[in-house]
């Protein structure tokens, strides 16, 4: 069998990036290890004993997808993606009785924090203000090669980096003059920051400070590790762009973007794993099945998996030259990963410990999120660097998904998902399997904390906890970024700068997925960026 393009992978990265090639007249072929397409974006019934319960297994929410290329490129609402807007999209609960909504406007946002804190409310919407600017002055680069050096870093490492620097200066000299003032300043030195330091200087309730907490983390950063203030862009994105939740759950996104690949003469196989990446004279020629097939790629093979899979597992050592395997064995997978667990109800939660009694559907509907506040967190993440079972829950995801969409249980019942940040390898050797249990023991807890309704409510449950990912997904460490998202690893740097736009040292051979250019996240912006680097180097008709 042979195609013009073989993708490895089929989450949706993989997919986007197959789609595009499709219709630029390549042939096309994703090969994807399990059974259902997707990765970490995929709905499933993750409770055998409990078929009719369906959960998002990992991603839950989008943001600003109708804006994504992918989105509209393909017109996937004709593929049968339906996406359902959210608003208040997030909701967090504290333990003194308070609670937050996070609404698409930033002001009624505001109005609800000005009942907590006035200053904490008029702070917000300058922070809001102030990363805006930001936000839109790196927008333009999210769809396409970051500026920075790429191939040229490959072959003439001098030149690339003078031509980073000059690229950088000009990026910084735009953003001096859009602001006009000595914002963009103020911006470098904020963005190099720890988030405590400014959590701490610019809110004072210990709710707000929770907020940003909370945001800051959503990249596995501890609020000491300079540059997490970059994770809490998140927030202002999510104001900018909306938050929806496709009808059905998640798996649709991969769904929509495979179907879309097959009107284009696109073909996808199931439940194959790849073992190697077959390179002759240099050139990636195709790739080697688990069972012993080969499939040959005329033209290139596009890896949408984690990089240092593909260069320390799928390529053979003699290809490549001891240093670059060494720069790739040491691109940063700290050890941080996710357990998510999902628990199947006989009743919709009540957070009766805040003010709700079960009529307002907002709190149903937003994705929750906890976080108790600042040195909560700073507990939480004593435990994960010291590699136990977190005792303090300062970081769960909460996504009730029948509160907005009830076609994912059976009626009246729901379909729960927690995920927090742990170690993927527990100190003394202690067994996941056995961990994974008592976790999702403590994340129902702190859930149950603010809906005591919910105890004895349970009727199944199940996790997945770092291994599991790892297994289901191959991604090393069970990281749903492939690589850790930090900020010596973004932008150019990401996952090295001789790798960033996309091509590797092996004639042939692309680079996407979530470990890629501009990251994690489904929003298909790797896959699409690839496909672009792809046809610049060679055409199809
Ligand atoms: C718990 C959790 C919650 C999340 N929440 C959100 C959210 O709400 N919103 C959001 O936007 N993002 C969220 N994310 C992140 C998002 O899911 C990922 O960033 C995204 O799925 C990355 O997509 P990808 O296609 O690059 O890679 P992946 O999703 O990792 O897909 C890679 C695919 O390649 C396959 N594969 C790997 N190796 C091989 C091989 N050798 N042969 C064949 N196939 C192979 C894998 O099986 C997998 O299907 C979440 C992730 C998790 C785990």
């Amino acid at each position: 069998m042979d195609y013009d393009v073989v993708i490895v992978g089929g989450g949706h990265n993989g997919l986007t990036c197959a789609a595009y090639l499709a219709r630029a007249g390549a042939s096309v072929v994703v090969i994807e290890r399990r059974g259902v397409l997707g990765g970490c974006g995929t709905s499933e019934a993750t409770i055998p004993e409990l078929p009719d319960f369906t959960f998002n297994a990992g991603a839950f929410d989008l943001l600003g997808f109708e804006e994504q290329p992918v989105y509209k490129d393909f017109q996937l609402d004709r593929h049968g993606l339906e996406l359902i807007p959210n608003d208040p999209f997030f909701f967090m609960p504290f333990p003194d009785g308070s609670h937050l909504f996070i609404y698409r406007s930033a002001e009624r946002t505001a109005e609800g924090i000005a009942a907590i804190s006035r200053a904490d409310a008029e702070a917000y919407l300058r922070y809001i203000e102030f990363w805006s600017r930001l936000d839109d002055i790196l927008a333009p680069f999210y769809t396409r090669p970051a500026p920075l050096p790429g191939r040229r870093a490959r072959r003439r490492p001098n030149r690339g980096l003078r031509r980073a620097l000059r690229r950088g200066a000009t990026t910084l000299a735009a953003a001096a003059r859009l602001t006009r003032s000595s914002v963009a300043a103020e911006m470098a030195r904020v963005a190099l920051m720890p988030a405590r330091g400014y959590i701490a200087e610019h809110f004072e309730s210990p709710q707000v400070q929770g907020l940003m907490a909370f945001f800051a983390m959503q990249t596995k950063t501890t609020l000491d590790q300079p540059g997490s203030v970059l994770a809490m862009s998140e927030l202002v994105i999510s104001h900018a762009a909306g938050v929806a939740r496709p009808r059905g759950g998640i798996g649709r996104v991969s769904e929509a973007i495979a179907r879309a690949l097959e009107v284009h003469g696109g073909e996808i196989v199931r439940a194959s794993h790849i073992d190697e990446i077959v390179v002759e004279r240099g050139r990636a020629v195709g790739v080697r099945l688990a069972d012993g097939q080969t499939i040959r790629a005329r033209r290139a093979v596009v890896a949408a998996i984690s990089p240092q899979r593909v260069f320390l597992s799928l390529v053979g050592r003699e290809h490549l030259s001891a240093a670059f395997r060494s720069r790739v064995a040491h691109i940063q997978n700290d050890g941080t990963s996710v357990i998510k667990a999902y628990y199947a109800l006989d009743e919709a939660p009540i957070f009766s410990t805040v003010g709700d009694d079960g009529g307002r559907a907002e709190f149903r509907t937003a994705s929750g999120m906890v976080c108790p506040g600042v040195d909560a967190a700073d507990a939480m993440w004593a435990d994960i660097r010291a590699r136990r079972l977190p005792a303090t829950q300062a970081w769960i995801w909460c996504t009730l998904s029948t509160g907005l969409d009830p076609s994912m249980a059976p009626p009246g019942k729901h379909a729960l998902g927690l995920h927090e940040w742990v170690p993927h390898q527990l100190a003394e050797g202690r067994d996941w399997d056995e961990a994974k249990q008592e976790m999702a023991r403590r994340l129902f807890g702190e859930y149950c904390r603010y809906a005591p309704n919910l105890e004895n409510k349970v009727l199944g449950s199940a996790s997945r906890s770092p291994k599991d990912w790892e297994a289901i997904t191959d991604n090393p460490k069970g990281n749903n970024f492939h690589v850790d998202f930090v900020p010596h690893q973004l932008f150019g740097f990401r996952p090295l700068p001789e790798l960033s736009d996309y091509r590797t040292p092996i004639d042939g051979l692309y680079l996407s997925g979530a470990g890629t250019h501009p990251g994690p996240a489904i929003t298909g912006l790797p896959g699409h960026n690839t496909a672009q680097a792809v046809l610049e180097d060679r055409r199809f008709s």
